[in-house]
């Protein structure tokens, strides 16, 4: 498998905790490189179209609010086989039920608070990453 990237989130309640350094060295460990990085707020309307294939699911609303409550650090992080590596690194989207070390297990609150966000597939990490960045702010 070739070097790939994903898009990162570190979610309002990773930021409202400063644990953004905790969080960004558990992905380092991992061997995922910190390609771009910016501290942002989204607009409703910016999760509204992140979130977009959500829509019809019940904690849409709650989802775009949690993501509009504060700051987000969005990333694209870079390395062999990036996508399965940084979900393997976040653990299951429940806290509850990820594996021990992993991102959501050592910091996440709940399943709605759950600390960040990875791309699940190569078209849908393409498509987040031109969300949130130009090609000129990824320095490999
Ligand atoms: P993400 O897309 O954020 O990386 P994921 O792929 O593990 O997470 P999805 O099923 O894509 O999980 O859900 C997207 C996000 O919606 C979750 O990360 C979580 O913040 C929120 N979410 C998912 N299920 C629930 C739920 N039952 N109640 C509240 N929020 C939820
Ligand atoms: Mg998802």
């Amino acid at each position: 498998m070739a070097r790939e990237r994903t898009f990162s989130i570190l979610k309002p309640d990773a930021t409202e905790r400063n644990l953004t350094g905790a969080i960004n060295a558990m992905i380092e460990q991992a061997g995922l490189r910190i390609v771009a990085q910016k501290r942002v707020r989204i607009t409703k309307e910016q999760a509204e179209r992140f979130y977009a294939v959500h829509k019809e699911r019940p904690f849409f609303g709650e989802l775009v609010a949690f993501m509009i409550s504060g700051p987000v650090v969005v990333q694209v992080l870079e390395g062999e086989n990036a996508i399965s590596k940084y979900r393997e690194v976040m653990g299951a989207t429940d806290p509850a039920k990820a594996a021990a070390n992993t991102i959501r297990k050592v910091h996440a609150r709940s399943i709605g608070e759950n600390s960040v966000h990875g791309s699940d597939a190569p078209d849908t990490a393409e498509r987040e990453i031109a969300q949130f960045f130009s090609e000129n702010e990824i320095v490999g």
